[in-house]
């Protein structure tokens, strides 16, 4: 029986981790991809306070998983496939494995979204992406397309600009949602270029992309654009399929807590970007990690 099961081991995770290792709390870790979550497909970061200049991510998440193990907790590469309320406990089932825990964090996070446009999923690793830092060294001297206009879209186009000989970001709304700051760097960049207020309809090849079709929204008028790569960057979507509803979820699944990350079921709390919330950082994903910790630790107290 464990005090502890954290699901996920991204930056909320791992930080719900090193909480509970130093209340000495008998945790298990399953992460089913890789240590670091969504954010390891980010080249860096430049808001995580303590490192002016940035940090980049793969060096960050390596401090993290460090006092993850220097507490002496385990982490399993295994993945969550049901939860099921055993009395006042939990029996949390994995492809290969069942185990007993008191409570559970659920730090599963989220995965992008898809576009949903005709040829996406036939060109997906055939020249539609969604993660750039991946998969810019392939596109050397090439010509890709960006969509989305929030952080990551521009996050990506900044970095695909290093590798790629043109980026354009199409974005169907008149002005980015990105900090200033990002968008700044983007427009100094003379590799990148915007093309606004317009959406992709389809994306065209023969056994890899070659063009995408554009609608301007305003005009309704059609182009097509020439280009080898197309990186999707419109939204996350959270990894709570596996709750199959014994949680409450908002409309686009997101996990609701209340303000100490306590979720509809006693003993069950939840962080990072799974969670309804306003804010999808590193910076309050650790902060959430620490929280849910401290009340899994009190509920446990408390029983
Ligand atoms: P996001 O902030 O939700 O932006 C998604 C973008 O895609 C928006 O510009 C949206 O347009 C556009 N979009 C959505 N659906 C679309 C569709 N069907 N067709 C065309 N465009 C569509 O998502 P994100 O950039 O993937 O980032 C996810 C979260 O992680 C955000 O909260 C972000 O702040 C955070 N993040 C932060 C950092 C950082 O701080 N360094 C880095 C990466 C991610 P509208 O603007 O018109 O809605």
């Amino acid at each position: 029986m464990y005090d502890l099961i954290i699901i996920g081991a991204g930056p909320a995770g791992l930080t719900a981790a090193i909480y509970a290792g130093r209340f000495r709390l008998n945790t298990l870790m399953l992460e089913k991809m890789s240590v670091g979550g969504q954010i390891i497909t980010s080249p860096d970061i430049e808001n995580f306070p303590g490192f002016p200049g940035g940090i980049s991510t793969g060096e960050l998440i390596e401090k993290f998983k460090q006092q993850v193990d220097d507490l002496g907790l385990r982490i399993e590469p295994e993945e969550a496939i049901e939860i099921i309320p055993d009395k006042n406990n939990y029996l949390l089932k994995t492809g290969s494995n069942s185990y007993e825990t008191r409570t559970i964090i659920v730090a599963s996070g989220a995965e992008p979204k898809r576009l949903g446009v005709k040829g996406e999923e036939r060109f997906i690793g055939r020249g539609v992406s969604y993660c750039g830092t991946c998969d810019a060294p392939l596109f050397k001297e090439k010509a890709v397309v960006v969509i989305g206009g929030g952080d990551r879209a521009i996050e990506e186009a900044l970095f695909l600009a290093r590798y790629a000989a043109k980026v354009t970001v199409i974005h169907r709304r008149n002005s980015l949602r990105t900090s200033k700051i990002l968008e700044e760097k983007a427009r100094q960049n003379q590799k990148i270029n915007f093309i606004l207020e317009s959406t992709v309809e389809e994306i065209f090849g023969d056994k890899k992309v070659e063009n995408v079709k554009i609608k301007n929204v305003s005009s309704g008028a059609f182009n097509i654009l020439a280009c080898d790569g197309v990186f999707v960057f419109v939204g996350i979507k959270p990894n709570t399929d596996f709750l199959n509803n014994i949680l409450h979820l908002d409309p686009s699944s997101f996990i609701i807590t209340d303000q100490d990350l306590a979720t509809s079921r006693k003993g069950i709390f939840a962080c990072g970007d799974a969670l309804k919330k306003s804010l999808y950082q590193v910076i309050n994903a650790c902060a959430e990690g620490a929280l849910a910790a401290d009340s899994a630790h009190k509920y446990i107290l408390g029983q």
